[in-house]
């Protein structure tokens, strides 16, 4: 897979249980859809791995706002990849939209 992969994968049909790979909790506290601009014809995606990221799982014990397809190892992948993946291409970017007003899932 390549860093910018999510939007080709088709949604949650290869989800598995949520394990976070920031903490490894396995308590995840909400979910949220969001739209990128640039998917509605504004603007292009930036350098940011979170303009590719249309599906957010947040943390219940580290707080972290999780990649959706990483927190739930779509196609197949394993908790280290996650990890591993976590760490090179989303922790260390901010993200900049602010989901708060489009969580779905409770506290
Ligand atoms: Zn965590």
């Amino acid at each position: 897979m390549s860093d910018n992969d999510e939007f080709r994968v088709p949604p949650d049909l290869t989800a598995q249980p949520f394990i976070c790979p920031n903490c490894q909790s396995t308590k995840c506290r909400g979910q949220a859809f969001v739209d990128p601009g640039w998917t509605f014809g504004i603007g292009s995606p930036s350098e940011s791995p979170w303009d590719f990221v249309f599906q957010l799982r947040f943390c219940a014990e580290c707080g972290a706002t999780i990649p959706a397809h990483l927190a739930e190892r779509w196609e197949g992948m394993t908790v280290e990849e996650t990890k591993e993946k976590w760490k090179r291409v989303y922790r260390d970017h901010p993200y900049h939209a602010n989901p708060a007003g489009m969580v779905l899932g409770k506290d």
